[in-house]
Order: structure tokens, then sequence, then C-alpha cells
């Protein structure tokens, strides 16, 4: 193995407040509680910047807002909104480099993944939506598609940035105005956004961004105002928003968790799938909701497969994530770390074999080694559950129907991935997995024009592509 020199990214281009108050109606204020919390780099657990806590009059001054912004902005030509939002795509561009270092700070992620997946998605999505704003007529949803009002969404904290975007730039495309509420862990960026918005002289009350905890992404879902929810996060909250939004009339769409299969067959390239499996279950330290976090390998070839794939493991560098070198990341809080330990120790304790490549963990920060779990049955809990980090459960399979059983075997549906060189094994797989997105011989790959989203407790409603405009229109 190389060895490497340290090559970290300056972190002199971000310019980060000590204090930031709320985005509303196109202003910086002060929210009317006097909470704040602090928000912390999770490699260092340095203190970046402290945060203000949004309660409900805030939520309520900021949902007013935005409807005293509708009238105007959904009335305003399609061709004009787009003007705003390729105005905001070019300024994300060339902000890109101060984005993707902030990113990495308030997020853990290495610099390599948010400089060249996250950023240049997050832009490709504002120039996707620019492009339909005009053309809305031509979609599909009729000849005269009407926005709804007032959007509220709710974000996580694994792509901070990224998930603003799937968010915001189809909602404002068709017309609609938004109030977004960051997780709690990761709200610079989208902070940073708000100042982007400002600088492309969006109108007034167009986007308003609220900090606070799950309280105040609880205020605004259930906010009166609000005409439609869009929320990306754990099915445990996307099921309390389903149900208190339950028989009225605001649209929903939810993003959820998943336990994605990632499945391996005999004749695959090998190589290929080793860096297939690494991409599905290490970028982003499996912050993913479509992770492949089980792989389903082919018992002829599951003894080579694991041995290249321990191989390639113990190359990947972990550390500084600020570092161009680095692969793997910071876990981003100390609660997802803790969540991570306990469902590794529930592995080990329900007989799955535990293994980690020898990995120098630093002293500060939180930290979790990749991790492959074998020998792993369909009853252990790191079969079933969403672990959200970099821990990969390996199971095998002998025929087809085998893996589409296993696969399937889950309450969640969001993705899957089939690595063979037969296409017609392919399409009959892909036709049989009960997933929102399958992904073949390659994995985690996004694109804006993709429809994105789940079956069964993965959630419902589409993002991305054509399919994404639905959700923010009255069809
Ligand atoms: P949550 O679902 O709690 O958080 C997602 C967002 O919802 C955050 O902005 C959160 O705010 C907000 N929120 C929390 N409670 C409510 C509520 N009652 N009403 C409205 N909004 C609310 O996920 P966590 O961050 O707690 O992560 C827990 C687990 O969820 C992870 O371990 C992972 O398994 C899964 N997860 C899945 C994601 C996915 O994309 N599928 C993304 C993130 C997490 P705040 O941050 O302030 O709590």
């Amino acid at each position: 193995m190389f060895e490497y020199a340290p090559a970290p990214e300056s972190r002199d281009i971000v310019d980060i407040r000590p204090s930031y108050g709320l985005f509303i109606n196109g202003e910086w204020v002060e929210p009317q509680g006097e909470e704040r919390h602090k928000t912390v780099n999770p490699a260092t657990e340095e203190v970046l910047a402290e945060v203000a806590w949004a309660g409900e009059a805030d939520v309520d001054r900021a949902v007013q807002a935005a409807a005293k912004a509708f009238p105007v902005w959904s009335a305003m030509p399609g061709a004009e909104r787009a003007k705003y939002l390729f105005r905001i795509a070019r300024i994300i561009q060339e902000r890109a480099r101060e984005l993707a270092v902030l990113e990495t700070l308030d997020n853990g992620k290495p610099i390599r993944e948010s400089r060249d997946v996250d950023l240049p998605l997050v832009a490709a999505h504002f120039f996707y939506y620019a492009g339909w704003a005009d053309k809305l007529s031509y979609a599909g949803f009729g000849p005269d598609p009407r926005p709804l009002g007032v959007a509220g969404q709710v974000i996580p904290w694994n792509f901070p940035l990224l998930m603003l975007a799937w968010k915001i730039a189809p909602a404002l495309a068709c017309g609609n105005t938004v109030v977004l509420k960051p997780a709690e862990t990761t709200p610079l960026t989208a902070l940073a956004f708000a100042e982007i918005c400002r600088q492309a002289d969006l109108p007034p009350g167009v986007v308003n961004i609220v900090t606070g905890a799950g309280e105040t992404g609880a205020a605004l879902v259930n906010h009166p105002g609000v005409d439609k929810v869009a929320f990306t996060g754990s099915t445990e909250v996307g099921r309390l928003i389903a149900r208190s939004l339950a028989g009225i009339r605001k649209k929903l769409t939810l993003e959820l968790g998943g336990k994605a299969a990632n499945i391996v067959f005999e004749d695959a390239p090998l190589d290929q799938a080793v860096e297939g499996i690494v991409n599905g279950i290490f970028f982003n330290q499996g912050h993913v909701c479509c992770a492949g976090s089980r792989l389903l390998v082919q018992e002829s070839v599951a003894a080579d497969l694991l041995e290249a794939l321990k191989r390639r493991l113990g190359t990947l560098r972990l550390g500084d994530p600020l570092d161009k070198n680095t692969d793997i990341g910071a876990i981003n809080s100390a609660e997802q770390l803790a969540k991570i330990r306990e469902l590794s120790e529930a592995g080990e304790a329900e007989g799955a074999e535990r293994w980690s490549p020898a990995c120098p963990i630093p002293d500060r920060g939180y930290w979790f080694p990749p991790t492959v779990f074998t020998g792993v049955a369909q009853s252990h809990r790191i079969a079933r559950e969403e672990i959200f980090g970099p821990v990969l459960s390996v199971l095998t399979f002998r025929t087809p129907a085998e893996a589409v059983e296993k696969a399937n075997n889950t309450p969640y549906g969001l993705s899957a991935g089939v690595w063979t060189e037969k296409g017609s094994l392919m399409l009959w797989m892909a036709s049989r997995l009960r997933a929102g997105v399958v992904w073949s011989n390659t994995f985690n790959r996004f694109d804006p024009t993709s429809p994105f989203g789940g079956y069964k407790e993965s959630g419902y409603g589409r993002e991305g592509g054509r399919h994404g405009l639905e959700a923010y229109l009255a069809v």
C-alpha cells in the first residue's frame, strides 16, 4: 500500500459566524426564545457556531412570510422563476469549494465526497428544475398545473445541502414557497444557502430557513398554513408525521429508511463488484438511506469475494475529513455513534462474526471503523434494522429465487443492487425486487433526472426527475 502525505483542504475559504439567527422573509431575525444550540465539527468536537432554536411563534412567522410571498411567486411566469433558479445554481457552482468545506466541517464527510458528489449534484438539481419551471404545462400533469402553496420541508443530516436541493429546487420551480428546517447537527450549509438566496435577489419570503430540533420540525409540519409537507429522515418520525397529517388536506411525501440488498451473482466481475460494495456501504460512512447494507452473495463465490473485499477495505483511509486522501470521515454525532455501536454489539451477541481492518482511530471526534459481519442470519438485528453507519452484513444465497426472497425480506424498500453479466437475469431480478431504485452493476448513483423513492416502510412519493414535480403541483 502507498503511503500518502497529508493533503488537507484549507478551511480559510469558509467564514463561519459565531452565531446565526433565523432566515425569515429575506432577513436574518432573532428568535423569540432565548434558546441557542452549538453545532460541532464531529471530527474534532470543536464548536463551529451557535444557531437559533425556532419555537412555534418563529415557525408561524416563517410560514406567514412564505404565505405572503406565494401570490407573487406563483403568478410569476415560469421563465422568470427559472432565471432565479439558474442564478442560484450558478452561485452554488461559484461557491462550490466553500460550500464543500463547510459541509465537511459540519457533517464529518470526506471532502472528496462533498466536493465531487454532493456539490455537483446540488448544482445539477437546481439547473435541472430551473429547466422545468417554464415547461410545467408539458410535464404530463394537465395543461395548467398549479402550485400548492407553502411547502414545509424537514431534512436530515446525512446530505444536508443535497437534501435541501432535492426539496427546494422542485418546490420553487413549480411556484411554491418554502419553509425548511435543517437537521439540528448540520444547519450550516442551509444557513449559507440563505445567503445565496439573498445574493440571487430571490424575492423575500420565497425561501425561509428555521433552525431547531425535532419540536421545530413538528411545529412546521403541523402548522395549519402549510399546504405540503416533504420529509426525509427516520421511519419512526415519518410514521409520526403521517399519523398527524392523516385525514387532512396537506399533501405529504416521505423519504424514509432502508436496508438495501446488494446482490452479487457468481458470474459478476468480482473486482468491480467489490468497488460497488465499498461504494454501497462505506460512502458517506454508511449514513445513506439507500446504502447497500446487506450484501447477498452467491455461495459459490462468497469466499473469493470476501477475501477481495477485506483486502480492499485494508486500503481505505479513515481520518481527517478535510484531507483529500480520506475515504472514511467522522460519524455525524455522538448519538449516531452510540447507535452504531449498540447495533454492532447486538450483531456479535447474536452470533455473527465481526471483522474490521487494522485502522487507527483519531483520539478526538466520533469514529467507527469499516466493519463487516459474516455468518449473519436473516433474524439478526443487523440484518433487519437500519444501522446508518459503515457496517455491512453479509448473507449468502444459492439461487436467484432465494436472492429475491431474502432481498425482499425487510419492511423497507428503497433500493437494491444486482451484479451479473446476464441481462436476462438482471431484468428478472429487477422486476421482482420490491425497491424504488434498482441499480445494475453499480450502486449509489444519483442523477436529478431520475426519480428516487421507496416502497413499503421506506416512504411514499418520488423526488427527482419529472416525477418529482408531481409532489409540488395540484394534480
Ligand atoms: P430523524 O428522523 O429524527 O430526523 C430527521 C429530521 O426530522 C431532522 O431535521 C429532525 O430534527 C426532524 N424531526 C425529528 N423529530 C421530528 C418530529 N416529531 N416532527 C418533525 N420533524 C422531526 O432522524 P435522526 O437524525 O434522529 O436519525 C435517527 C435515525 O434515522 C438514524 O439512525 C437513521 O437510521 C435514520 N435516518 C434515516 C435517514 C434517511 O435518509 N432515510 C436520514 C436520517 C436518519 P432534528 O435533527 O433536530 O432532530
